[in-house]
């Protein structure tokens, strides 16, 4: 049974998208593990549409070139024709209150009024367009972050509910902890995680910045005025982020990588070094597919037609037992 994850084109994507997911999707995933480019979601806020669509072919190019099989991603508007009428189902057995809870619409949502912008509907019922996403596949491991695992609960629950108010026509789906894998910090703000979607992108390093770039954001990077060359995240956050981006990138222990150096600007000479060398050829990939645009649009159809294969019966199974279709 796959195991479902996705990337949301709200951004460019960054050294934490691929270190902390990506790179793991490609070595551990399992052959019918399925990813896919989440554009749906990057519309539950403002958005230019002509940035979500060339930033949803980037994503799909990062994905295949950092080598998951292109037969196991797919771009989720694509299947917008499944997805439209499973998720108004899946509206229809979930109530209110259910989608009120979700924490992480009442933090997004106090936070666009507290700036005076509208709240999209969108917003409060994306969760539900998620567990169309996953219920359509038969996904039965999504691994998720915690801010996630709520909305797999939902999904979870819809499911239940469904397949006990008209008939089995989900699996019912469980949310998975990935082991520990690389937390990227923002190398200015080391307290906030690397985001794709941050205000200031002074230390978020993107995939696909120029070396001379990602140089010069490791060179300002924030360390601290101890100059004690260990690894301690909580007295120092910004030098423990360094370490553990050199750590991820070498593939050493990071307190081993902490004990080969003297000085804080050497550690940073290493993590730029070790990003570039991780990227440069990961980049290279990215653009041959963004230029082969003829193999890309190939790769996305291959991909949606797979995708739309598996979920067909289900929907249909779902449409009949809710007596519509
Ligand atoms: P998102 O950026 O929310 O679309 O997330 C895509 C994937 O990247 C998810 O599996 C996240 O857990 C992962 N991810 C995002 N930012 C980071 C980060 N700074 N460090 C590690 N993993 C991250």
């Amino acid at each position: 049974m796959p195991r479902l994850s996705a990337i949301t084109p709200s951004g460019p994507a960054t050294l934490g998208n691929y270190l902390g997911a990506i790179r793991r999707w490609a070595r551990e995933g399992r052959p019918g593990d399925l990813y896919f480019v989440s554009d749906l979601h990057g519309m539950t806020t403002p958005y230019h549409p002509q940035r979500l669509r060339a930033r949803s072919r980037e994503m799909l190019a990062l994905l295949v070139a950092a080598g998951i099989e292109p037969e196991q991603v797919f771009v989720q508007s694509d299947l917008l024709p499944q997805l439209g009428p499973l998720t108004w189902v899946l509206e229809c057995s979930c109530s209110f209150g259910e989608a009120a809870r979700m924490t992480q619409f009442k933090e997004k949502s106090a936070a666009r009024e507290l700036a005076a912008t509208p709240v999209r509907v969108g917003l409060f019922t994306y969760p539900v367009l998620m567990a169309a996403d996953i219920l359509l596949q038969g996904a039965d491991e999504v691994p998720v972050g915690d801010d996630q695992a709520q909305h797999v609960e939902l999904a979870r629950a819809l499911a239940r509910r469904f397949n006990g108010a008209y008939g089995e026509a989900f699996v019912v789906p469980e949310a998975v902890t990935p082991p520990a894998a690389a937390r990227v910090r923002d190398l200015s703000d080391p307290s906030r995680k690397m985001d794709k979607s941050a205000r200031d992108s002074a230390g978020v390093l993107f995939v696909m910045d120029d070396p001379d770039l990602l140089a010069r954001k490791v060179r300002r990077a924030v360390t601290d005025g101890l100059g004690r060359l260990e690894y301690r995240p909580d007295e120092q956050p910004g030098l423990a982020n360094l370490l553990e981006i050199l750590a991820a990138c070498t593939g050493q222990p990071v307190r081993a990588v902490a004990a080969g150096f003297s000085a804080y600007g050497e550690v940073k000479k290493a993590v730029t070094e070790a990003v570039i060398d991780e990227l440069r050829p990961l980049r290279e990939r990215m653009r041959g597919l963004l230029e082969d645009t003829t193999e890309l649009d190939r790769i996305r159809k291959r991909g949606a037609m797979v995708a739309t294969d598996r979920g067909a019966h289900r929907l249909a199974t779902a449409l009949r037992l809710a007596g519509v279709g």
